[in-house]
């Protein structure tokens, strides 16, 4: 039997199954998770939803990350290399024994010349028809070196070509492995290199900024509309980030509903003000059921900056940015607080010279 096609109206239905499925069950309600059990009840993949009914009434997280690492191996690094790794060894392999076969038929051809070369020099005075013979000889060993070089040139073209094309799948995995599933913005891992990077360049020290963000009272929008309507919050909100700095910025879903800003050769006034216009680009944003036009409210985040120079690395820089959001919460959400000015201290530009 065919699953039947995932209409939008027939999507959130299985959403609402999904919530319900995850509850009972008691599962902890994450993307990865919710993933699987999205997929299981679509019906799309009817092993995985053998796999998924086979699970035991109170399934632990590595029952789950077992199926997921079956199943969506492209989510997962190690499935990812081993899949690169596998078809890399047997490319390999090909053109290891396509070098070899041409080795033997040169080791063959040279064989020939020298047998020839050693007759005619131990022969003195031959006859016409001998050298017609060895000339015919030579001549069909060296067509056929030529042709089977020929072949041999044009099998490694298309195996060159085949690895190009693994090479891009290796990108492209690559740029999965660093992609936020739910949101299509860098993940964890992505932003934990990228804050790295800052501290390999002054210029990076000077002029970079870090902010974090944190939706308010999340928990209350899932309390009310459900998890999918948090998940496509979570989605729109990851958009607005992506979309509200001309230029683009660096943004990355550090955890559950929290993301991190890195805006480049900027100063804090500056960086204050891009994330005081993305607040205030959230807080006016309506949040809509795309079914029926309903309203979820109003949504605000609250965010902590951060410069770079005033960490001296990259766990510094987090932690001060994450104390300067924390400060944003007590003071009673939807604002933005400078680190610098919650350490009673002035911002450090003056020290600096401004880029151009
Ligand atoms: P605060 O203003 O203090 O940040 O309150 P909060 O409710 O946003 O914070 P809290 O940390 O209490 O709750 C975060 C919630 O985010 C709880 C969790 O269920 C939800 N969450 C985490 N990841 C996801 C996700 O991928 N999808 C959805 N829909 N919800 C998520
Ligand atoms: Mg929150
Ligand atoms: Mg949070």
């Amino acid at each position: 039997m065919q699953p039947a096609a995932v209409t939008p109206e027939r999507s959130s239905d299985i959403a609402t199954t999904v919530v319900a499925t995850m509850r009972q069950l008691g599962v902890v309600a994450m993307p990865r998770n919710y993933e699987i059990f999205y997929e299981a009840l679509t019906g799309s993949n009817p092993e995985l939803s053998l796999a998924v009914l086979d699970l035991s009434k109170r399934p632990t997280q590595e029952d789950l990350d077992k199926i997921g690492r079956k199943f969506f191996s492209q989510n997962h690094s190690t499935g990812i290399v081993d899949h690169v790794r596998g078809v890399l060894a047997r490319e390999l392999e090909d053109i290891a024994s396509l070098l070899r076969s041409e080795r033997t038929h040169i080791e063959k051809y040279g064989k020939i010349l020298d047998e020839t070369s050693d007759g005619l020099a131990n022969r003195g005075v031959i006859s016409k028809e001998l050298l017609e013979k060895i000339v015919g000889a030579v001549s069909t060993a060296t067509a056929s070196t030529i042709d089977h070089g020929k072949q041999v040139a044009s099998t490694l073209g298309d195996k060159s070509a085949e690895l190009e094309s693994v090479k891009s799948k290796l990108e492209e995995y690559k740029r999965l492995a660093d992609t936020d599933p739910l949101t299509q913005v860098w993940n964890r891992r992505a932003f934990d290199n990228e804050i790295a990077r800052i501290y390999n360049s002054n210029k990076g020290i000077l002029f970079n900024a870090l902010i974090l963000a944190d939706i308010d009272r999340f928990k209350d929008i899932n309390d009310r509309y459900g998890h999918p309507v948090g998940d496509k919050i979570l989605k729109d909100i990851a958009d607005i980030f992506q979309t509200s700095v001309a230029g683009g910025m660096f943004v990355a879903r550090t955890g559950g509903e929290e993301f991190a800003l890195i805006v480049e050769g900027t100063s804090e006034e500056t960086t204050f003000d891009i994330a005081e216009r993305i607040r205030v680009l959230i807080e006016q944003t309506p949040f809509v059921s795309s079914q029926n036009g309903a309203s979820y409210g109003t949504v605000t985040v609250s965010m902590g900056i951060c410069m770079a120079s005033e960490a001296i690395g990259p766990e510094e820089l987090y932690s001060k940015a994450d104390r300067a959001l924390y400060r944003s919460k007590v003071d009673g959400r939807n604002r933005v607080t400078r680190h610098s000015v919650m350490a009673g201290r002035a911002s450090k530009n003056w020290l600096i010279y401004k880029k151009d």
